[in-house]
């Protein structure tokens, strides 16, 4: 069912505690944890709890969860007191999406240069 846990899902086990993470906030709906291989001083991965390949498919299922996301990663921003900080989504493989549960990137610490390439 949509939504449903995955058995062969990285962040669903990182949900259910079945593989580590460096948790930084979690709520009812969320959990966010720093990235294994940060590109930035600060990069924390912000995930919903309900299985979603990607941020539009939960956005179109599921939108007051995407919206709780959203809100979560300008709590990490504060949490981890970032003054300028990126929030990226990427979506589809040609964007660099490797891992098929949706999930925001927050990046801050340093520079960023816009675009990005
Ligand atoms: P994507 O490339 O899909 O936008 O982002 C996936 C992110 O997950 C990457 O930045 C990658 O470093 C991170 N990642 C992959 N495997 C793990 C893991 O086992 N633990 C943690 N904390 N992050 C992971
Ligand atoms: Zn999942």
């Amino acid at each position: 069912m949509a939504g449903e846990p995955q058995d062969d899902c990285l962040f669903c086990k990182i949900v259910a505690g079945h593989i580590p993470a460096t948790i930084v906030r979690e709520t009812e709906t969320t959990v966010a944890f720093q990235d294994i291989n940060p590109q930035a001083p600060t990069h924390v991965l912000v995930i919903p709890r309900v299985h979603y390949g990607d941020i539009a498919s939960l956005a179109v299922a599921e939108p007051a969860v995407a919206a709780d996301l959203l809100h979560e990663a300008g709590e990490v921003a504060v949490q981890e007191k970032l003054e300028s900080y990126r929030v990226v989504f990427n979506t589809g493989s040609g964007a660099g999406q490797t891992v098929w549960h949706a999930h925001a990137h927050v990046l801050g610490g340093r520079g960023l240069q816009w675009p990005p390439g």
